[in-house]
């Protein structure tokens, strides 16, 4: 795996880009100008990894275009140690974002394949979220609560599982939608009975999908 001075240079130009489109947090910035998105896809892709969009991570799924991994890790607000989890690792490029900001990453994926494809990457390149195989819809009880939580696919529903597991205070960013066009939601827990929500811009994310479909293979 080289990151040359061409990568470093494509990269630069993909944070003019992204900031351009309006996000202004630095520390989300420096994460995307830091993490080498072409180790993530194909070689056949290494020209085109840093276009600002989304593109086939093998299992029918996508790894986020980058504009929209940075509006959601703005939308985090993440703040060195925060503890975050993220459901659906996919090919873990938010993963490395998110620790590159100084959290501690929780990620949960469906797709066995995905799922070991990214245990055996993210420590080769330096990045070791703890990462686990299972339905994100009931997120991770055992590790909860949590200071922030991510949803990187399209919910047709706010899960419960995930508002119980956020701390109070906490942050749940999630794009809401049955359809394939879902609205960013962003929800704060102000209390254990009481929550805040705000809804942002539109988005198309591939589905979040529930424990009847898990995947075990
Ligand atoms: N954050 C990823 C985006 C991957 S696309 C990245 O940076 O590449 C969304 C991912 O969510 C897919 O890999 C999909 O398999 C996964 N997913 C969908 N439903 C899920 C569920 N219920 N639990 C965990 N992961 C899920």
């Amino acid at each position: 795996m080289i990151d040359n001075y061409k990568h470093k240079g494509l990269r630069k130009k993909l944070v003019e880009q992204i900031r351009e489109k309006g996000i202004v947090d630095e520390n989300v910035l420096s994460a995307i100008e830091k993490v080498p998105r072409h180790f993530f896809l194909d070689s056949s892709f290494l020209e085109i990894a840093y276009q600002d969009k989304p593109f086939p991570i093998g299992a029918g799924q996508t790894i986020s275009q980058p504009y929209t991994v940075a509006y959601q890790s703005e939308l985090l607000k993440i703040k060195k140690g925060d503890k975050v989890l993220e459901v659906g690792t996919g090919s873990g490029y938010q993963s490395c974002i998110l620790l590159e900001m100084g959290a501690k990453v929780f990620s949960i994926e469906r797709i066995k394949l995905l799922y070991q494809k990214t245990k055996m990457l993210l420590p080769q390149m330096g990045y070791n979220p703890k990462m686990f195989f299972g339905d994100g819809y009931k997120g991770l009880p055992s590790y909860a609560p949590f200071d922030k939580i991510i949803v990187t696919a399209g919910a047709p529903i706010i899960p419960n599982d995930l508002i119980h597991q956020l701390s109070i205070g906490g942050v749940l960013v999630i794009p809401v939608g049955a359809n394939d066009v879902q609205i960013m939601t962003v929800i704060t827990k102000i209390s254990e009975n009481e929550i805040d929500k705000k809804e942002m811009g539109y988005f198309r994310f591939v589905p979040l999908l529930e424990d009847k479909h898990f995947d075990k293979n």
